[in-house]
């Protein structure tokens, strides 16, 4: 500033005329120092600059062995300055988790509606009331209260409330990507928030996102349960189709492939063997036997012989099977559904093809209500009328679905309920027989 001006502002007399002061129409004490404190704001630098959004904004600053100071500048006038004084690491870090504190919780009364009013709940909830009655030094080594609120170091506690849900909503949904995974999921809340056992909550309400699901679903393998054993050739059959193939000149694009179930298994016996007694030597020993009336000697021993290799038959089967079984479900759940219970239902490739045009599409559909059993690893749906597919699935396609009434163990409050606490309620409508447990890999 120019001290000539600067002068001139400081020796401006105060009004002393009748004219003069009429203009102002009265001069009081007050308007006396309002007009001494007038002149000493326009005579003292700095006058602080309103920001021009549309001009450069510069940051100047200088730092000397105890602290920093820094102004915000525009056009060569400052407009907003500030000393930073130097402090050593360890207290550094007191301000780093103060100021983080501080962000969090005014980002969380500007997104919750009544977010204030937790505080106050501290003092009942189950989770946190033992933690505030600990002695002071537990308290210290891990807790902080910063304006009525309860932290756990830099991460603000949450209340056994609704309000743990909608975090895990939050940061499940509404990242870029969308619909994170478990473990991603609770990474970006543990940042910010804590309450225990956070990681099972996370994973509760995931296992109940419908978008998860239609999204993600895949065929899951129940456990392998082998069909029965048959006693003798063509005594079971299966039939089974294969469809979709280039279509030939006479415009035929499937196979009917007939399987004979006794033939079909690794017996270490060829099927003409199985079926005749004794591999062909010639080709005429393969056309079928004529029907005689009359029972030879040799007849009724080669029948003796017959029965002999249909028990080995069956005995290798059963033991192949059993082999089989034992190592399949080395690693499998045993999944069973109740009737009536609802279900997701995996839309596989090869039998919603309409369905699974492509891959954005939704690979599950659902809930759709169970009817019954319909063998051993399979039930049978209610599915809406218009639908062309058969009603039966194979367990590995039905997840259960898990309505979201069964949250209670995030959503209870003994103190806003006015009643127990469920706990660990999170009841499931499948029984896992095995340690895996029955979370969908996402
Ligand atoms: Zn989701």
């Amino acid at each position: 500033m120019d001290p000539s001006k600067v002068e001139a502002i400081r020796s401006w007399p105060s009004p002393s005329s009748i004219t003069e002061v009429i203009r102002v129409s009265e001069w009081s004490s007050s308007a006396q120092s309002a007009f001494e404190s007038l002149k000493e704001n326009l005579s003292s630098a700095p006058i602080l600059a309103l920001p021009n959004f549309d001009m450069l904004f510069e940051f100047e600053c200088d730092a000397s062995g105890v602290g920093i100071g820094a102004m915000l500048v525009q056009g060569k006038r400052p407009m907003y300055s500030f000393v930073s004084k130097h402090k050593d690491g360890t207290s550094n870090v007191d301000v780093d988790a103060l100021s983080r504190r501080y962000s969090l919780l005014s980002i969380m009364e500007a997104r919750v509606l009544g977010f204030s009013f937790i505080k106050e709940l501290y003092e009942v909830d189950p989770d946190f009331d033992p933690i505030l009655n600990c002695s002071p030094a537990e308290f210290k080594r891990d807790y902080v209260e910063q304006d009525g609120f309860l932290f756990k170091g830099s991460r603000l506690c949450i209340l056994k409330y609704s309000i743990r849900e909608l975090l895990i909503r939050e940061a499940h949904e509404c990242g870029l990507a969308g619909h994170f995974g478990i473990n991603n999921t609770f990474e970006i809340l543990n940042e910010h928030f804590y309450w225990p056992c956070m990681d099972k909550d996370v994973k509760a309400v995931i296992n109940r996102c419908a978008t998860c699901f239609q999204a993600k679903s895949a065929f899951h393998k129940g456990l392998y349960t082998p069909l029965p054993v048959p006693n003798q050739p063509w005594e079971d059959l299966s039939m089974d189709f294969i469809v979709a193939l280039p279509r030939t000149q006479r415009g035929k694009d499937s196979i009917m492939v007939v399987v004979d179930r006794a033939h079909n298994y690794s017996t270490g016996k060829s099927p003409f063997e199985i079926c005749y007694g004794a591999n062909p030597l010639t080709p005429i020993d393969s056309i079928p036997f004529a029907i005689e009336p009359k029972a030879s000697v040799e007849a009724v021993s080669k029948a003796k012989e017959m029965k002999k290799l249909y028990e080995q038959v069956k005995a290798k089967t059963e033991k192949t099977n059993q082999q089989y079984k034992a190592k399949a479900n080395q690693h499998r759940k045993q999944s069973t559904f109740i009737p009536s219970n609802l279900v997701w239902i995996h839309l596989r490739n090869e039998r919603f093809t309409a369905k699974r045009k492509n891959k954005l599409m939704p690979r599950a559909e659902g809930p759709f209500k169970l009817l019954e059993k319909d063998g051993d690893n399979a039930y049978k749906v209610e599915l809406p009328g218009d639908s062309v597919v058969s009603s039966t699935f194979n367990v590995g396609d039905l997840m259960p679905y898990l309505e979201d009434d069964n949250l209670e163990n995030l959503r209870s409050s003994s103190f806003l309920e006015g009643e127990d606490d469920a706990g660990e309620n999170v009841t499931n409508n499948i029984t896992s027989t095995s340690s895996n447990d029955v979370t969908p890999k996402l």
